[in-house]
């Protein structure tokens, strides 16, 4: 028996039979032996998690910036918690969580600097060549600029990797349900920054416990926290209502998939994505989801402080992108070898969409601090 099988059978036995299993994988663009002892979606965590994009999301920002301290959210602590959740929920519902793990690590790979203030200033500056997304951008990285094998161009991940981050990059297509892993993913990112966020912006002094007992899901979740532990305040509280608010989200999330999927057993993950259930809050919980992202947006995401970063930071890229298209000498080879495939403003776009926010400010006040704007 070969080790292949061992990691198949183990996938049979563990796993739901709706569970993306690596045996059934489609497989990769360029064919390559199976690994003695890594199944084929742990191989693709592992390439992700090798990647120097991946490694850069430690230098970007979430929604707060560096130099607002050093406790709040960075892309690659973000990523950390969306993985460990969506692991939490995807073994729960004995799913791939290989494959769950492959999808968080990579779904925000192809952030740029500054957040989404960076990624509306390069869809602006490549209006006319594609525009920009972050989301498409990671595959573009897995699929053409991380070059770090000999035989082939990217990270060569498994075609159902690939194909979860493109139905995030094309959110809104008709066709197939998403296989459940990347629905998981899905579920896990929207839990991850509703609670983070919440935390980040109370301990940056954004907004007060106080303030935020307002929104129906925060109120209901101090009910809970003061109901086991009255008298709780300060940090404690605010830490004992983010716990809260991972939980009340993951166990909703998993009471609605366990009732749904129960009616689904020796169904294939093939089967299952003939079926509309989608991963993720019940009506009651995403209502209130959909309150506290909008007083986040309001109070926290447009806060003085951010929309002074916000338009920096935008000015910053835009000048840049103007500033590299007419100096190609101030480009490293590598993205002057990609704008003879793609053009020079897509490759400026590649370039300082994998900088990190750290480097994005050096390049700047090196080269162009001083240079009108395009
Ligand atoms: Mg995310």
């Amino acid at each position: 028996m070969s080790r292949q099988q061992t990691i198949a059978e183990r996938e049979r036995a563990q796993l739901a039979s709706y569970a993306m299993h690596s045996e059934d994988s489609v497989g990769r663009k360029y064919d390559e032996p199976e690994h003695p002892y890594r199944g084929a979606f742990q191989r693709d965590r592992d390439r992700i998690l090798h990647s120097s994009a991946y490694r850069r999301l430690s230098g970007k920002m979430q929604v707060f910036t560096g130099d607002m301290g050093d406790y709040h959210r960075t892309r690659l602590t973000h990523t950390q918690e969306v993985a460990s959740i969506a692991r939490t929920i995807g073994r729960a519902l004995r799913l791939n969580e290989d494959l769950i793990e492959a999808l968080a690590l990579l779904h925000d790979i192809g952030h740029p600097p500054f957040g989404h203030a960076g990624e509306d200033a390069l869809d602006e500056c490549l209006a006319d060549h594609g525009g920009f997304s972050h989301n498409r951008q990671a595959l573009t990285i897995v699929e053409e600029l991380d070059i770090r094998y000999p035989r082939f161009p990217g990270l060569n991940l498994c075609r159902e990797t690939l194909e979860g981050q493109l139905i995030r990059a094309q959110k809104d297509q008709a066709g197939l349900s998403p296989l459940l892993e990347v629905q998981v993913v899905e579920a896990a990112d929207s839990i991850t920054y509703d609670a983070h966020d919440t935390d980040d912006a109370i301990k940056l002094g954004m907004v007060t416990v106080e303030q935020m007992s307002e929104v129906p899901l925060i109120s209901d979740v101090l009910g809970r926290v003061h109901l086991r532990d009255p008298g709780l305040a300060g940090s404690m509280l605010r830490k004992t209502v983010v716990h809260e608010l991972v939980d009340v989200q993951v166990s909703d999330v998993l009471v609605r998939a366990f009732n749904y999927l129960s009616d689904y057993a020796g169904c294939t993950a093939a089967e299952m994505r003939q079926s509309d259930f989608r991963v993720g809050p019940g009506p009651s919980l995403a209502a209130k989801k959909e309150t506290l992202e909008r007083f986040l947006y309001d109070t926290v995401y447009r806060h003085p402080r951010l929309m002074k970063v916000r338009t920096v930071a935008q000015n910053r890229l835009k000048q840049m992108y103007f500033g590299y298209l007419e100096r190609h000498d101030l480009l490293p080879g590598s993205i002057q070898q990609r704008a003879a495939a793609v053009g020079w403003p897509v490759a400026v776009g590649d370039y300082l969409a994998g900088m990190t926010d750290r480097f994005c400010d050096a390049q700047f006040h090196r080269y162009f601090e001083n240079s009108v704007p395009g």
